[in-house]
């Protein structure tokens, strides 16, 4: 069998040398096969028979250079929990280089878990078989759920161990992305006054994810909109991402850095998984917010571009920031309106979705198992406290249904579309790592595949469906560090 075959194209890599270090991937002592997504694979212009091949698994570990590639980590600062960082970068990434894909979309080629870098400060470069994992599954059940976001082309595991809180099993991601420029990309040059690289990057941003943008402000207004419509994507799947960082913060609008990030079981707003976010500043119904002032730290950092008047500069960006809140909302209502089933536009909406949510709030109900009960009318079961306080939201559901014409049928094909039946519960991925580092990967495969198609009823797998048993519920989830 050949070795893999990316038909390298890079850019990033032609980028000014302090942009980045160029290193390759530290091998491993004996790679293994978890996974390849021979979809994304073939999307990529690969064959998924040659990744798994031999040769195929040392590339993914790292061992081996593939032809073409540029290796690569990337320098970038961030703003963590609100604090300044002024040097990040990646400390345990290597970006092999770019393809395009069969579509003709650039996409970036990285391997995560793949060594120390000048980037790694205390850190030991690598990956524990449990986030590697938890990666996969949940960046892959988001893009088959509609949700922009960096995708999951392999996992292996190293034969390696790596030492957390206990000796665990390493393992390399093989992660796949529009690009992984960061709002601290931008950061990282401003705060070195270094306005020729912010300019270079800007163009770079720009030929890359938003040709038709005209300059760093329209930049920033291309950037607003998507991150505003991912947001809201993210409300409506009721996913948190947990680690709202600016490093975490693609330029492309993709959800990227996955690491303590969990899907909602029985909803409230100020829900907070990660362990880290001790005060709830990236809690589901704080990322709106969140993501505002991390476009904010964009702008800032694009200021020493906008023009040679800094008062005017900053006047100009504020304006285009302004715009945020209202493509975040618009974007909202468009998705909770069709997990009801509406198929038009009403002023009373936005109080109709409230309404539903704060009695799914006051009772705790599951908040996917509640959406897509609304399609199959089974969700008052769903509110075993107070099942009237939802029979009258239905009453103004039904009515509003009504008045605009919709049958139960139709607002039944716009929910099925619009909410899930599967996601990938937080209970499910810790029971599919727990079986894998004992040696079964056979959990991990199920949940895989049964979320390659979120909206589909599949009864065999009903039961991953349920919420989780009192003594199943996870209560929070680590960062992959
Ligand atoms: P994250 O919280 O995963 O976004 O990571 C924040 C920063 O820490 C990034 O610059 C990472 O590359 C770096 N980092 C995380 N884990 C490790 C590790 N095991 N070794 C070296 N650097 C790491
Ligand atoms: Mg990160």
């Amino acid at each position: 069998m050949a070795i893999p075959r990316f038909a390298f194209h890079n850019s990033y890599a032609r980028l000014p040398e302090r942009f980045y270090a160029r290193l390759a991937p530290t091998p491993v002592r004996a790679p293994k096969l978890i996974a390849v997504n021979a979809d994304l694979a073939r999307e990529l212009g690969l064959d998924p028979a040659e990744l798994e091949s031999p040769e195929g698994v040392e590339v993914l570990a790292g061992n081996r250079v593939p032809q073409g590639a540029a290796p690569l980590a990337q320098a970038y600062a961030g703003h963590q929990f609100g604090g300044w960082v002024p040097q990040l970068g990646d400390g345990r990434a290597i970006l092999l280089g770019e393809v395009l894909d069969v579509h003709g979309a650039r996409r970036d080629i990285q391997l995560k878990g793949a060594g120390r870098t000048p980037y790694s400060r205390n850190g030991d470069g690598r990956a524990w078989l449990g986030p590697v994992l938890r990666e996969y599954l949940v960046s892959e059940a988001m893009h088959h759920l509609g949700v922009p976001t960096t995708r999951a082309l392999a996992a292996v595991s190293t034969g390696e161990s790596v030492y957390r809180e206990s000796e665990l099993p390493g393992a390399v991601l093989t992660r796949v992305a529009a690009s992984h420029i960061r709002v601290g990309t931008f950061q990282f040059f401003a705060a070195r006054d270094d306005r020729e690289a912010l300019e270079t990057l800007c163009q770079h941003v720009i030929e890359r994810h938003y040709p038709h943008a005209n300059g760093p402000l329209e930049l920033l207004g291309a950037v607003c909109e998507a991150q505003g419509r991912l947001v809201s994507h993210w409300l409506a799947v009721g996913f948190i991402h947990g680690v709202m960082n600016t490093d975490n913060t693609a330029l492309s609008g993709e959800t990227i850095d996955y690491g303590p990030c969990a899907f909602l079981d029985r909803y409230h707003p100020d829900i907070v998984f990660s362990s880290i976010d001790m005060r709830g500043r990236y809690a589901y119904a704080n990322q709106p917010q969140v993501m505002l002032w991390n476009l904010a730290q964009l702008a800032t950092a694009l200021l020493p571009i906008v023009g040679p008047d800094r008062d005017a500069a900053v006047e100009a960006a504020t304006a285009v920031l302004h715009g945020y809140p209202a493509v975040q909302e618009a974007q909202w209502l468009v998705r909770f309106r069709a997990k009801l089933g509406f198929r038009t536009a009403h002023d009373t909406d936005r109080a109709t979705i409230d309404a539903l949510l704060h009695v799914m709030a006051a009772q705790e109900a599951d908040f996917t198992r509640v959406f897509r009960g609304l399609v199959e009318g089974s969700a008052r079961g769903e509110f075993k406290r107070d099942p009237e306080a939802f029979d009258r939201w239905v009453a103004d559901w039904r009515r509003r249904l009504a008045e605009e014409g919709t049958s139960a049928a139709e607002a039944r094909a716009v929910m099925a579309a619009a909410n899930p039946a599967f996601i990938p519960r937080n209970h499910r991925i810790e029971q599919a790592i727990e079986a894998a580092v004992a040696g079964n990967f056979a959990p991990f495969e199920r949940l895989a595949n049964v979320l390659r198609r979120p909206y589909t009823d599949q009864p065999e797998h009903a039961e991953l469906q349920n919420a989780p048993r009192a003594n199943e519920e996870v209560e929070a989830t680590f960062c992959g560090t």
